[in-house]
C-alpha cells in the first residue's frame, strides 16, 4: 500500500507513523509517501487520520506501476527527455567497450554526424570468461568525460559492482545497471541515491515482476528517473544469442509507468539482425533504442559479432525515421 501523508506534519513524525506500521517513509515534494508490502490492503487505523490518498496493490510493483501515477514519468536526458508525452524516442549508441582513445574519438565523430546525444561505452565490462577484456576502468571514464567535454555528447556506463559504483555516478550522465547486476542491492541503492537517470537492464532469466521490482527499489531511494531496458531473455533457442521479449515489452507499456527502451544487440547477438529489430521496436513504439557500433566490429574486444560498423548503424539509423514518424514519435 501506498499512503499520502500531508508535508504540515514533521518529517520525524512521517517517519515514527511509518515505522509503526513497518512502512518505508519516503519524502516527495508535495507529500510524504509511506509504503508497505501489498499484502496490506486496510489503512491502517494510526494513519488513517492522516491519509490524504492511499493506494492498494495486488503485487509489490508499486511506486512503478500505472495503478499509483497513471503517466509515464518524464526523464530529462540532457536538452530533451523521455517518457512523459512519449513523443520522443532516444538513440543511445556506441561500442559495447571503450578500448582506446582512438576508437571512441571515430565512434563520437559518426554520432555527431548522425546527430546523436548519448554515447554509451562500458568501462567495467561484467565477462562471461575472467580471461576476456574486462574494461579501461575509471581511466575509461576519464576519457570518457573528456568525449563529452570536446563532442558535447551525453555519457552513459554501466556501473559493473559497488567497487566502483561512486565513480560511475560521479562520471556518467546516464547510470546503466547491467542485466547480469540487475539483482544488486548495493547498485540498485546507488543509483536510487544518485540524481541521475538509470538504465535498468532485464536480467535474461528475470520475470517481468522481478524487473520492475527493482525499478521500485531505484525508486524506493527517490530516484524516478528510471529507464527499463529489455535486452533479450534466455529461452530455448540458441541460434540467437537471447530472445528479445517484445510480448514483455507490451505488458510493460501497459502496466508500468517508466520509460521502456530495448537493446536488440545484446538480445540478437548478431549485426545482421539488428536493423531489422530496430525497425519492429521503433514500430512498437518504444522510448528508446540502445546499439551497439564499433568503427571496426571485428577488432572489437568484446560483442565483436553484434556491433554495427559505422555505415551499418547510418544505414539503420536513416531507416528508422520513417517507421517513427508513422507512429508519432520524433527520433533524439
Ligand atoms: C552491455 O550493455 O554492454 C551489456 C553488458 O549488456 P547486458 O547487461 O544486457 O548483458
Ligand atoms: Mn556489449
Amino acid at each position: 500500500m501506498i499512503i499520502h501523508l500531508p508535508k504540515n506534519i514533521s518529517n520525524d513524525y512521517a517517519k515514527e507513523l511509518a515505522e509503526q506500521i513497518g512502512a518505508l517513509c519516503l519524502e516527495q515534494p508535495e507529500h510524504f509517501a509511506l509504503i508497505t508490502n501489498h499484502t496490506v490492503k486496510q489503512l491502517p487505523d494510526s494513519v488513517a487520520s492522516f491519509a490524504l490518498n492511499h493506494w492498494v496493490f495486488n503485487s509489490d510493483m508499486q511506486l512503478s506501476s500505472r495503478a499509483y501515477h497513471s503517466d509515464t514519468y518524464r526523464v530529462q536526458i540532457g536538452d530533451t527527455y523521455i517518457g512523459g508525452d512519449g513523443k520522443n524516442q532516444l538513440m543511445i549508441a556506441g561500442p559495447c567497450a571503450i578500448e582506446s582513445r582512438e576508437q571512441i574519438e571515430q565512434s563520437c565523430l559518426m554520432l555527431k554526424e548522425q546527430g546523436i546525444r548519448v554515447l554509451r561505452a562500458g568501462c567495467y565490462k561484467p565477462r562471461t570468461s575472467p580471461y576476456t577484456f574486462r574494461g579501461l576502468g575509471e581511466d575509461g571514464l576519464k576519457l570518457l568525460a573528456e568525449m563529452r567535454e570536446k563532442y558535447g555528447l551525453l555519457i552513459a556506463t554501466e556501473m559493473r559492482d559497488a567497487t566502483h559504483a561512486d565513480k560511475v555516478v560521479e562520471y556518467a550522465d546516464i547510470v546503466q545497471v547491467g542485466a547480469k547486476a540487475m539483482y544488486d542491492h548495493g547498485l540498485l541503492t546507488a543509483a536510487g541515491q544518485s540524481s541521475k537517470p538509470v538504465i535498468l537492464k532485464r536480467g535474461f532469466g528475470s520475470t517481468l515482476q522481478e524487473l520492475v521490482n527493482c525499478a521500485d527499489f531505484i525508486m524506493s531511494c527517490g530516484n524516478n528517473q528510471v529507464i527499463l531496458c529489455e535486452r533479450g531473455i534466455r529461452s530455448f533457442e540458441t541460434n540467437t544469442r537471447f530472445t528479445l521479449d517484445l510480448c514483455g515489452v507490451a505488458w510493460l507499456k501497459e502496466h508500468c509507468n517508466l520509460p521502456i527502451i530495448l537493446d536488440p544487440s545484446h538480445a540478437m547477438g548478431y549485426a545482421y539482425g539488428i536493423g531489422d529489430l530496430a525497425r519492429a521496436c521503433t514500430a512498437m513504439g518504444v522510448d528508446g533504442l540502445l546499439i551497439e557500433t564499433h568503427p571496426c566490429p571485428e577488432c572489437a574486444q568484446s560483442d565483436a559479432a553484434q556491433q554495427l560498423n559505422h555505415q551499418q548503424f547510418a544505414q539503420m539509423y536513416a531507416s528508422l525515421q520513417p517507421i517513427a514518424a508513422a507512429v508519432g514519435k520524433n527520433l533524439v
